[in-house]
């Protein structure tokens, strides 16, 4: 495993579980994912000792995060198997390749446009209504993006980026937000979880409420859309798609090559979680049901801004037998870092969105 986040730490206990050894490869010793699994090489992703270990050691590498540098994954895929695959992971890294690549196969995404050194202008019918300056790479919950509006703002975001490769996109009318999660074999074999909505705050995922109250018709359309990127990347593990739902329509925001964090309810509420889901895929082991085992369920996250005050007392949420807490094992809380989440089970979508919410609320009084 790439990457010893807790989307690692939870595809190793779902490899744990199904009696595979285990080594992350990760250069925080205080990774996540360093607990769980059967070794842990603290390394950095390019070391060519730890790629050799890799290379040599293991049936299967697959990664956690969309940032493993294109090279690594390379040099590991002459040695071994690599899923998803380095083309489906350099496409998820970049968002000018990503957009490209949603283009050029006739998916839907908004207005964009790339802001880099042989595009150094941008249209100003773009940008007049508002728009977001985002760096190609490396960003993540909403950080490398600045919000502007007009051209002079515009350039002056991209410099402040440090003037690295950019996308623009138009600042747009968001009626929601859904993502659809897909596993997929090398054979072609593909499911999909029921479509998660998903709140954002100030670019982090807050809260997950599945399935999605949007009409059947636009959720079959998300599910749809979604497995047909997957096809169109040949891809081999779990992707999710985040959608817009911008005028009763589906836009493509970006791809996750890897099980993401508005999945974590399939852990509590689905036959098969999307952890173990990427394990049977890289593993070529078939496919797990992703039917739901509760008629709803949502996902509210646990930010380091709750520990302000310490750890928080956690009893109101045990005690809610619906309730279920989940904790990364992370040592140092700090404002917008993920600490773990809670799910709570409900009759409905709404039912399930009101209890997460009303817990965490609880959490801090
Ligand atoms: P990240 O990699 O940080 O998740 P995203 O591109 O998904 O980056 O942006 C984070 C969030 O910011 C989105 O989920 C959405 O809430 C908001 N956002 C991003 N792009 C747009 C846009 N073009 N218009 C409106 N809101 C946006
Ligand atoms: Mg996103």
């Amino acid at each position: 495993m790439l990457g010893g986040g807790q989307l690692g730490r939870y595809a190793l206990m779902a490899a744990a579980s199904m009696g595979y050894r285990t080594i992350v490869l990760d250069p925080d010793p205080s990774a996540p994912a360093g607990r769980v699994a059967g070794e842990h090489l603290v390394a950095a992703y390019d070391d060519p000792y730890a790629l050799r270990r890799l290379g040599i050691e293991c049936d299967v590498v697959t990664t956690e995060f969309e940032n493993p540098p294109a090279a690594a994954l390379d040099e590991l895929a002459d040695h071994t198997l690599v899923a998803p695959s380095p083309v489906s992971v350099r496409i998820a890294q970049d968002r000018i390749a990503e957009k490209r690549f949603l283009v050029d196969n006739g998916f839907p995404v908004g207005p964009h446009a790339e802001l880099s050194d042989s595009h150094p202008t941008v249209d100003p019918a773009l940008v007049d209504v508002g728009a977001i300056v985002k760096t190609a790479r490396l960003g993540y919950d909403g950080k490398g993006q600045r919000v502007v509006a007009g051209t002079a703002d515009t350039l002056a975001a991209w410099a402040e980026l440090g003037g690295v490769e950019c996308v623009v996109e138009q600042k747009l009318a968001l009626e929601t937000e859904l993502s659809v999660i897909v596993g997929r074999t090398a054979s072609g074999d593909v499911e999909a979880w029921p479509v998660a909505e998903n709140g954002h705050v100030e670019g982090i995922l807050d809260l997950s409420v599945v399935p999605a109250t949007v009409a059947p018709k636009l959720a079959d359309r998300a599910v749809g859309l979604a497995m047909a990127v997957a096809d169109a990347l040949a891809y081999v593990g779990v992707l999710a798609v985040e959608m817009f739902v911008v005028d009763g329509d589906l836009l493509v925001n970006e791809l996750a090559p890897r099980p993401h964090n508005s999945g974590h309810w399939t852990l509590d509420a689905a036959v098969t979680s999307q952890y173990e889901q990427q394990i049977r895929a890289v593993c070529g082991l078939g496919l797990g049901a992703t039917a739901m085992t509760s008629p709803a369920i949502a996902m509210v996250n646990l930010l380091g801004d709750l520990w302000a005050g310490g750890e928080p007392d956690w009893s109101v949420v045990f005690a809610d037998p619906l309730a279920k807490l989940h904790l990364y094992g992370k040592t140092t809380p700090r404002p917008g870092r993920k600490m773990g989440h809670l799910t709570v089970s409900a009759p409905t979508a709404h039912a399930a969105a009101a209890r997460a919410a009303e817990l965490r609320r609880l959490l801090t009084t």
